[in-house]
């Protein structure tokens, strides 16, 4: 069997720090930002002459966080309430032959920090340090199919979940400078209900925490609603 060997042209700065709440595809959330930092040897200014003329870029990523633990030729998807049974290839599932990923982003601008050549992203679906192996810009005469069928998935995941904040996380959102979108982000990453399928099945209230940038948010569930009861710096 054929293999090739590819370079990493750059790593993602995300604010998704773990799996759990990224959204299933990238643009559900146009808040989350971040960073693609290209590494030394792509980071002449000239490897991105033209790229700004683009307002989206494709990138094809590696699974990094799950890249070792295999894959099987059927996979359950999360859209399908984790039950139904679809081929791998008839899924964007993580678990694939080749770990390998492709998210559609919005180009936000070029910069230089310390040196190092980055471009910054939004709508991203990428966890921290995920490793990216090329970029492409996206061609709307050729990438955007109106009329394509969406199989099991043809609509953006919709769910009835609403969202409050204590005063205390509301004040918190409101008095931290770096992040103006924040309770923004907070809102719609808990309205897309991240929880695994078998726990949406579960009575009673129930607690969950995740990390963004570099805050620590606490919430409880309570059949549809999300109530964020805590956040707290992880550094300052
Ligand atoms: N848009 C991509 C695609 O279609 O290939 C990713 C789709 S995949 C269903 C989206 C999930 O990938 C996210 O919910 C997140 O949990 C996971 N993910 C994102 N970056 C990852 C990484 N570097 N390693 C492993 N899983 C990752």
């Amino acid at each position: 069997m054929a293999s090739f060997q590819f370079n990493v042209v750059g790593y993602v700065k995300s604010p998704y720090k773990q799996k759990f709440a990224i959204p299933r595809q990238p643009g559900l959330i146009p808040e989350a930002t971040g960073h693609l930092v290209l590494e030394d040897n792509y980071s002449d200014d000239a490897i991105l002459r033209g790229i700004d003329s683009f307002s989206h870029l494709w990138l094809v990523f590696v699974f990094h966080e799950t890249a070792d633990k295999g894959w099987s030729p059927m996979v359950r998807p999360p859209r399908l309430g984790g039950n139904a049974r679809k081929g791998v290839f008839a899924t964007r599932a993580t678990f694939r032959p080749n770990p390998v990923g492709l998210s559609v982003v919005k180009l936000e601008g070029i910069e230089r920090k310390n040196g190092k050549l980055m471009l910054k992203l939004s709508g991203i679906d990428l966890l921290d340090g995920t490793p990216v192996l090329d970029i492409k810009p996206y061609l709307p005469y050729s990438d955007a199919l109106p009329n394509a069928a969406g199989g099991f998935a043809d609509a953006a995941p919709h769910t009835a979940m609403t969202v409050s904040f204590s005063d205390n996380a509301s004040a918190f959102c409101q008095q931290q400078r770096q992040y103006p979108d924040l309770a923004v982000f907070i809102e719609k990453v808990l309205k897309q209900d991240p929880r695994p399928s078998y726990k949406k099945q579960r009575d009673g209230e129930q607690s969950y925490g995740m990390t963004l940038y570099n805050y620590n948010i606490k919430w409880t569930v309570n059949g549809e609603h999300n109530h964020v009861t805590e956040i707290h710096s992880l550094s300052e």
